[in-house]
């Protein structure tokens, strides 16, 4: 595979490259294949579904070609995925994708522990050590570190907004010990990815170092979420023909999004041609990429604090990404778009465990009430013509091309289930009157010691600490 950047066409690199540059620091693009290729028909309709492992294979495969042998790929992808993605129908015509059986229960286990394994492969040539600098508003931090810890040769520091994430997520950062670090900075989200960012340009610290990014701007992150995508579509277009007697559902994918990586991960699978009619991007009170989609205008901005905080993004850099595959038209035809505040992801939350028995985390409940509402009028009206007004929670004005289906009940939603609701317990409880189950392995963190990194939001003060450190 030929990969190219977000910026400039005319770059040309093998994945190697591109894994281990993390984005274009020559550019400050981001790096994209240059195709998807389609799985084979006979694949893809198959009368039973395939294993999970089989599907990530298959669409692995063609993005490694020629510097990952089969036998190589096979093991990073079993060793990568010893734990399950589930299909769980909460009504007849919605499945919940749960994504959070991995390690830290979140779904950043799938892009995260494929990088480090890829990584990993690439960098045994080199003899210098790899820096792997990361981000985090929460979920990311713990993924990478939990997917590179004891991986030789590469080592991990995490920068999170201190307070600004749940003690739970706090907690499994500062945690880790000897290859992998986290600093817990004074700032936001932002703070922190600038801090990164200004890292990769830094040409002084860059001839010092071999650096490396892991936030969802790396593509060995994007490509590993394609395949749930892939592999719950194929489930759920067989599951139909018994569940609720739909032959040839148009499938959605309802997205909660913050930095856009999982939605874009879910652009290639259909490019690759996974069964889905088309996307919702749900997004909290961060909606920079529904406003795009309502007015044209991309208006990144400082991001807020709200209950689903791993969707805390004022400024998404898969929006780059995005509007490399498609122009806005195109997206206005693929996506419904729609957001929701605070106080509606409580109510979701209490709503859809009233309804299914159900418990759905703050982040899943984004994408719960998008599919609810589209299904039950909203998307009738705005058919109708009568449109909301996008300053206000609820779905932009755009009329995706799969309306129809969903007004004449051919349509059934795929709510991607991004954590286990135990690591936003309180929030959670708030709704339903009950902490939600802890799983045994995130209980086991709670009780080990913490080891994170004050550190103030200022570059020269975080430079110095990598000098003295890395
Ligand atoms: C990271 C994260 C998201 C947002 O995913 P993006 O790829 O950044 O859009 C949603 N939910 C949870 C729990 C997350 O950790």
């Amino acid at each position: 595979m030929i990969y190219t950047d977000t910026r400039d066409k005319s770059v040309k690199c093998d994945l190697r490259t591109a894994v281990m540059n993390g984005m274009n620091s020559a550019t400050g693009g981001l790096y994209i294949p240059t195709s998807y290729p389609k799985l084979s028909d006979s694949f893809l309709n198959k009368a039973v579904a395939p294993a999970f492992c089989d599907v990530a294979f298959n669409m692995a495969k063609p993005y490694v070609d020629g510097e990952i042998p089969d036998a190589d790929l096979n093991s990073i992808i079993q060793d990568a995925y010893p734990f399950i993605s589930k299909v769980a129908p909460i009504d007849p015509v919605t499945y919940v994708l749960e994504l959070f059986h991995g390690p830290t229960c979140a779904f950043k286990d799938f892009g995260a522990r494929f990088m480090a394994r890829v990584m990993s492969y690439f960098n045994k040539s080199e003899d210098d050590k790899l820096h792997i600098l990361v981000a985090t508003s929460g979920d990311t931090g713990s993924a990478v570190g939990s997917a590179f810890l004891g991986v030789e040769g590469i080592d991990v520091t995490i920068l999170f907004p201190d307070g600004k994430i749940s003690p739970l997520q706090e907690k499994q950062l500062s945690t880790f010990t000897g290859n992998v670090r986290a600093l817990k900075v004074k700032g936001t989200f932002d703070d922190c990815q600038k801090l990164v960012k200004t890292a990769f340009t830094d040409n002084d610290l860059r001839k010092k170092f071999r650096l490396s990014s892991a936030n969802s701007i790396n593509i060995s992150r994007l490509l590993p979420q394609a395949f749930y995508y892939m592999y719950a579509s194929m489930v759920v277009k067989l599951r139909c023909l018994h569940d609720n007697k739909i032959e040839n559902p148009a499938i959605i994918a309802v997205v909660p999004s913050g930095n856009f990586g999982n939605l874009t991960s879910g652009l290639i699978a259909r490019e690759m041609g996974a069964p889905i009619a088309g996307f919702t991007a749900a997004t909290n009170a961060n909606h920079t990429i529904p406003d795009w989609i309502a007015t044209g205008n991309y208006d990144a901005r400082p991001s807020v604090e709200t209950y689903a905080n791993a969707m805390d993004v004022g400024a998404p850099s898969n929006y780059e990404r995005i509007a490399a595959m498609y122009s806005l038209e195109e997206v206005r035809h693929l996506f419904a778009s729609y957001w929701l505040d605070n106080e509606g992801i409580i109510q979701a939350i209490k709503d859809c465990n009233r309804r299914t028995g159900y418990i759905i985390d703050p982040h899943g409940a984004v994408a719960w009430k998008a599919w609810d509402d589209i299904r039950s009028g909203a998307m009738k009206q705005l058919k109708e013509g009568v449109k909301g007004d996008y300053k206000k929670p609820g779905l932009t004005p755009n009329v995706p091309d799969w309306a129809d289906s969903v007004i004449n009940s051919n349509a059934v939603g795929i709510i991607l289930e991004t954590a286990d609701p135990a690591k936003f317990g309180s929030t959670v409880s708030s709704a339903i009157g009950r902490e939600p189950p802890m799983p045994s392995r995130l209980e086991a963190v709670m009780r080990l010691p913490d080891h994170a990194v004050p550190m103030e939001n200022n570059y020269e003060t975080f430079k110095e600490w990598l000098y003295n450190n890395l």
